[in-house]
Formats: structure tokens, C-alpha cells, sequence
């Protein structure tokens, strides 16, 4: 092969890239658009699932955990913290968030036993609020797989705790600052077929996809920036822990990512 030949080679290849770039974007946002929509009806609200598991009391537990980190963040950091004050909230409060996410593994539907497959999550976020309320604000959820009578099922489908911390992210959510995932180390479906190895549990393709493709969080000033960080612990062995960025997810996994 001459050079012109190779230069014709590679740059033909590169504009294919560069089409499949541009049509990738809508075409990934449309995805995880449906995939919230199908999954709609496999979703069991945290209070719902606290009344079924009879665990109410460790509800109200873990929500007062959630609130005492809000309100030493408040105090700590105050409620209008700059770019630094947010690495140092995040720093200041990761080990409680992950135990605050290991503690809402109690709230998994999960078919296997003995031992179901339990996943938490915690996410600390700044709230749009007016002068002088606390912005801080930590929620916390575990994942489902149920059927759609609710009941958990092998054949059921899957909602992550990553899925129901993002279904909550409304309007008064300005910016997640950090999020917390505790669970089994497991590779994913996807992550499998390619070799990657976990030593922890990191967020699965459909979160990963979720967490940068959902227009929602995702838009042009985004609720869920890419530099978000996402910590992993490996609840077996809690010395194992990961630290990302919503925005490495995916080629972590050995994923490209579609960009505007
Ligand atoms: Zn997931």
C-alpha cells in the first residue's frame, strides 16, 4: 500500500468516525429515553418498599443520616460554596456517604437467595433554595428487579439505585456533587464481553449511558456534570474502593462516548 493509498484509508475511516459521532448523540439520548419509559412500570417507590420490607424504622434512620450530613455541610462549608468548597464537601463526606449507601442496601427487591443481589446508592446534590435555607441535600436508594405486579422476579427487569437517584433529581436539584455506590464487585454484561476486570462494583451500561445521554441531567448546563464523581466500595471488603468521573464511565469500560 502507498502512502496515498493509506492517507485515503484512514481518512475515509475518520469521517465515518466523525458521522457516527454526529448521528450518536440523538441517537444515545432517544435510547435512554425509552429505556426510562419501558422501565417505568418495574419501579417501586423507597417508601413503598420500606412498608413491604417492614422497615420503616431504618428508613427514618438513614434519612436522619442523610439530613445530619446536609446540615454539618451547611455549617461546615456554608450555602454558597465555590468550585473548591465543593471538592472539599465531597472529600468531607464520602465515607459517610458510603456508609449511608451500604445502609440503604437494606431497601433491595432482589430474586436471588439466600442473599439477594443488594446495591445502594447516596448522592449528594445542592438544592436551589431561597437566602439563608440549607442547599445541602443527601438522598439515598437501592436497586429493584421486580416484575410488574412488584414482586421480585428473576424475569423481572432491573432498576438500579443510580436509576431511582436519578428519577428523583427534579426541578429544585441545581447539581449533584458526588455519588456512592456499595455493593458485590461484579462486572457487568457488557463489561464482561470485553475483558474489563472490577474491583469494585461500578455503575452499569445503562446507568452509564443515563448518566451523560439523559437530556434532563445531562443538557447543555448539566445537573449531573461530567466531572461528577462517582465512588465505589466493594461492600465484601470495604478497604476496595474506586474513584471516577461520570465522564471516564464509559471509556473505563472501553466504551467511546458520543460528544456534540
Ligand atoms: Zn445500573
Amino acid at each position: 500500500m502507498n502512502d496515498g493509498e493509506r492517507f485515503d484509508e484512514e481518512g475515509s475511516k475518520r469521517v465515518r468516525q466523525e458521522e457516527t459521532l454526529r448521528l450518536g448523540l440523538p441517537f444515545m439520548r432517544e435510547m435512554v429515553r425509552q429505556r426510562n419509559e419501558e422501565r417505568a412500570p418495574y419501579r417501586i417507590s423507597l417508601a413503598e418498599r420500606a412498608r413491604s420490607l417492614e422497615s420503616e424504622e431504618v428508613l427514618l434512620e438513614l434519612k436522619e443520616q442523610a439530613k445530619m450530613m446536609a446540615d454539618k455541610l451547611n455549617k461546615m462549608i456554608g450555602n454558597e460554596p465555590t468550585r473548591e468548597q465543593l471538592v472539599e464537601a465531597r472529600d468531607l463526606v464520602r465515607p459517610e456517604l458510603l456508609a449511608l449507601a451500604r445502609g440503604a442496601r437494606a431497601f433491595s427487591v432482589h430474586y436471588r437467595r439466600p442473599e439477594p443481589f443488594r446495591v445502594g446508592a447516596a448522592m449528594l446534590v445542592l438544592r436551589k433554595v431561597a437566602d439563608g435555607e440549607n442547599p445541602w441535600a443527601v438522598m439515598f436508594d437501592a436497586n429493584t428487579k421486580v416484575d410488574k405486579s412488584g414482586g421480585a422476579s428473576k424475569d423481572g427487569k432491573a432498576w438500579c439505585a443510580e436509576q431511582y437517584l436519578m428519577d428523583r433529581i427534579d426541578e429544585s436539584v441545581a447539581q449533584v456533587v458526588t455519588i456512592a455506590v456499595a455493593g458485590e464487585a461484579r462486572t457487568d454484561d457488557v463489561s464482561v464481553l470485553r475483558g474489563v476486570q472490577q474491583i469494585t462494583l461500578t455503575p452499569c451500561a445503562m446507568c452509564r449511558d443515563r448518566l451523560v445521554y439523559d437530556e434532563r441531567l445531562a443538557g447543555e448546563v448539566p445537573i449531573i456534570p461530567k466531572q461528577t464523581e462517582v465512588v465505589t466500595q466493594d461492600v465484601n471488603n470495604l478497604g476496595l474502593q474506586k474513584l471516577q468521573q461520570v465522564g471516564d464511565l464509559h471509556r473505563f469500560h472501553g466504551e467511546s462516548v458520543e460528544v456534540d
